[in-house]
């Protein structure tokens, strides 16, 4: 398999647990279909890789290297990260470092989980308290009108 940046030859090296092809010329790598979420599982919980990782889809001028069609582009949840993938599940190219960003987002959103579950939870907890204050009356309105009932 020859890179689709320079087509130097693809040598398989084990990155973060997972065996990926590398370029020795341009350092890109290409993941298998299956390892964007592998590499994405080093990071968080199954429950935390939900939702959609490929927005606004375009035309890539890379070729995939298993087929050799035209892949196409997309920025990796929404994010200004521009990843190339095989319309086919081929799989994706990461250019240099691109790896590493991809971690990093993932912590980012995983950070951004957390805190809003803690913050529901925060809420949650203060509505509680409210009920306590001898029922009816404003809190109790209150407490209601947030809970939706
Ligand atoms: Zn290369
Ligand atoms: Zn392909």
């Amino acid at each position: 398999m020859d890179c689709p940046r320079d087509g130097t030859a693809l040598i398989e090296e084990r990155v973060h647990g997972i065996e990926v092809d590398h370029c020795p010329q341009c350092n890109g790598r290409w993941l298998d279909h299956h390892q964007l979420d592998e590499l994405e599982a080093t990071r968080a919980k199954e429950h935390e890789r939900r939702g959609t990782v490929r927005y606004a889809q375009r035309e890539s001028d890379l070729r995939c290297p298993v087929c050799a069609q035209q892949m196409s582009a997309f920025n990796y949840r929404a994010y200004d990260l521009e990843l190339d993938t095989c319309r086919d599940e081929h799989g994706f190219w990461l250019d240099v470092g691109e790896d590493g960003r991809v971690r990093d987002i993932v912590d980012e959103r995983v950070r951004g989980l957390r805190r809003s579950l803690s913050a529901e939870a925060a809420w949650g907890n203060f509505l509680d308290g409210l009920g306590g204050r001898g029922g009816g009356g404003p809190w109790e309105t209150v407490r209601r009108l947030f809970r939706g009932r």
